[in-house]
């Protein structure tokens, strides 16, 4: 599981490592201190490149860089996060990053001198690698610093590297990712970027885990960004005829997702988070046959859907089975149509999307 970067500034901030300061913004406006650095929440790097990360210095240019932050998709995805952060003076970028070397069977520590969004263009052999131990960890400050030519942080970087690791093994990571670490005009070194994945199979031992992701993603699969019609169906059988369908239609189906049995008002709600990442869907297909799941949570998480997310794009929902009938008079008090048939979503989503 891949976590937005705010959610691995937070995780990482908990083992003391420095972030800078923060204001999360899920709507228009916000108010914020200036200056500031605004940020896409979009579960793909290259943000800087992109346009997904925009500084502001004047309060007349905030509402109009959030608008058109929340508008713009990056590689496909569209955030419904963003992170407005004090902006850095910059003096330096470096890179650093923990992760799991598969082939030796290690945790290995990547340096690079030069990090920022460049960080491809770096020839493979121009990384320092070192193979991170809780022996070697105790000194790796000093190797740290040399490489980096910047002695005089030896010790920040000691606690910065000791840290990380810690966070690393407790948090079952299997890669945490600072690009850039910025070293600031004022001599401070803070994480300036985060990209962290943690180890799926260990969820079961971290019941403090509570990310945007998390409730969607074993049973959401991504079958084409570009797709024009969403799917959220429960049961997995289901869920693949209701691909299936929209293929048939003539339509191409943007995922696969199986809410399972027994899915939270909650759980829904993320999946539409997810959902309203990828820019192409014009439509949602509900198609759910409700017997251990009831349709009136279903119905529920629609409906708060609806008043949470600007965007949402037209659904076109089927319900049948448990709760049917309390499903029905929610949504309807709420003025959100509900179809008879499969059939019927699809016409109807057809029309939507010609
Ligand atoms: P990414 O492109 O998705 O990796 O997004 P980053 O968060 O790494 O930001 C990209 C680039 O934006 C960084 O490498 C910096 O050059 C610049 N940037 C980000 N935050 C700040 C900041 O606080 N101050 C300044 N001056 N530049 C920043
Ligand atoms: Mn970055």
């Amino acid at each position: 599981m891949n976590l937005l970067e705010y959610e691995a500034k937070q995780l990482i901030s908990k083992y003391q490592v420095p972030i800078p300061s923060s204001v999360r913004i899920t709507a228009v406006p916000a108010d914020i201190p200036l200056p500031a650095v605004i940020k896409s929440q979009v579960p793909t790097g290259g943000r800087g490149k992109l346009g997904g990360v925009q500084i502001v210095d004047n309060t007349k240019d905030i509402e109009p860089i959030i608008r058109d932050l929340f508008a713009k998709p990056i590689r496909g995805y569209r955030p419904t996060t963003l992170l407005a952060e004090e902006k850095l003076e910059i003096a330096r970028e470096l890179y650093v990053s923990l992760l799991i070397n598969r082939e030796q069977a290690i945790i290995e520590l990547v340096a690079h001198t030069d990090g920022g969004i460049d960080i491809e263009e770096h020839e493979a052999n121009s990384f320092l690698r070192r193979e991170i131990t809780p022996h070697v960890v105790e000194s790796v400050g000093e190797q740290l610093a040399e490489y980096y030519k910047l002695e005089s942080q030896t010790f920040a970087l000691q606690d910065l590297v000791e840290n990380l690791y810690n966070c690393f093994v407790k948090s079952d990571a299997t890669l945490i990712e600072i690009n850039p670490l910025v070293l600031t005009e004022d001599g401070r070194l803070v994480a300036g970027d985060c990209k962290m994945t943690l180890d799926d199979a260990a969820a079961f031992r971290h019941p403090e885990w509570d990310f945007e992701h998390m409730h969607s993603d074993s049973n959401f699969v991504v079958l084409d960004k570009t797709g024009q019609i969403a799917t959220i169906a429960n049961g997995a059988g289901l869920a693949m005829a209701t691909v299936d369908a929209v293929a048939d239609a003539s339509m191409t189906p943007a995922n696969f997702l199986d809410i399972g049995g027994g899915a939270s008002a909650e759980s829904v709600l993320a999946a539409f988070r997810r959902i309203m990442e990828f820019s192409h869907v014009q439509g949602i297909v509900i198609n759910i046959f409700a017997g251990i799941t009831r349709c009136d949570e279903v119905a529920k998480a629609i409906i708060t859907a609806k008043s949470q997310l600007d965007d949402l794009p037209p659904l076109f929902i089927r319900l049948a089975g448990t709760n049917y009938e309390a499903a029905e008079t929610l949504l309807t008090e709420h003025a959100i149509t509900l179809l008879s048939t499969l059939e019927d979503c699809l016409g109807a989503a057809k029309e939507t999307t010609a």
